[in-house]
């Protein structure tokens, strides 16, 4: 990150010649080019785009957790580890704050990931969409948008929370959709935005659910009694489906095992 000064008429080709200071940011190694200072909390893992602040507005962590978004960049990695031969999981390596998987998946027609990495990494291949669960783990979704041009998708209830002020959708939604065989399913419980996916024989569940000493146990970061009913819909809507592997926030699990704590802790 260089601080310098330019003439704003170099850049806007507007003849007014007032001398600004700019900040350039450089692009290196895995980073991309920012238009806007970012922050990375290494606690958690929330990028702040275009502002610092003493304290994480996610986790609550001190502004010395928090590095630079080219800094991020240069130490974590954004691995795929294949899932099945159309879903792979990206996990930032090594872990980065309250680490959380976002998945890569191919459809016959585009690309797309469910949920974003938090470090941003140039060299994933391109996707075309990102979805989200909900507004928890936006990630570098800003950089990967502006770098892949790819379009960003969330619920509208959580589009609006203040945590996303500085993030670009480039849609919402308010109903359950299909788009190229991925079904998405609006539960609300964690968040009143929250839904979950489905393509195929895989579920996608973020962190509505917890794994935790071989027990399933639901999110206790939400309304109890709301998060409990988006269970029962969620039950209801897989119990009609055939589905063989669960992907988690930080796990990813044969359906059967899975369903076996879920029925457990539904009953
Ligand atoms: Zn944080
Ligand atoms: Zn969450």
């Amino acid at each position: 990150m260089v601080f310098t000064t330019i003439h704003v008429c170099c850049i806007t080709r507007v003849h007014v010649c007032l001398t600004v200071p700019v900040v350039i940011l450089r692009k290196s190694g895995k980073g991309g080019n920012l238009k806007r200072e970012q922050y990375v909390c290494t606690a958690c893992g929330f990028n702040m785009v275009g502002y610092f602040v003493d304290k994480c507005p996610f986790c609550g962590a001190s502004k010395e957790e928090f590095i630079t978004s080219e800094e991020c960049s240069a130490r974590f990695t954004v691995k795929g580890f294949s899932v099945n031969e159309k879903v792979t999981r990206l996990s930032s390596v090594p872990p980065l704050g309250l680490e959380h998987s976002a998945y890569r998946v191919e459809t016959n027609n585009k690309i797309y990931w469910i949920d974003c990495p938090s470090s941003f990494d140039n060299t994933l291949k391109p996707m075309d969409v990102i979805i989200f669960t909900h507004h928890h783990f936006l990630g570098a979704s800003n950089q990967y948008r502006e770098h892949f041009s790819s379009e960003v998708r969330i619920h509208k209830l959580d589009s609006s929370h203040k945590i996303c002020h500085a993030f670009t959708f480039d849609g919402t939604f308010e109903e359950n959709f299909t788009l190229d065989g991925i079904e998405a399913f609006h539960i609300d419980g964690h968040t009143p935005g929250f839904t979950f996916y489905i393509f195929e024989k895989t579920l996608f569940i973020c962190d509505y659910l917890f794994l935790k000493g071989g027990k399933m146990l639901y999110n206790p970061f939400g309304p109890v009694k709301e998060t409990r009913e988006g269970g029962r819909k969620l039950k209801s809507i897989i119990r009609k489906r055939k589905i063989d592997f669960v992907c988690g926030y930080n796990y990813a699990e044969d359906f059967a095992n899975w369903n076996e704590k879920f029925d457990n802790l539904c009953n």
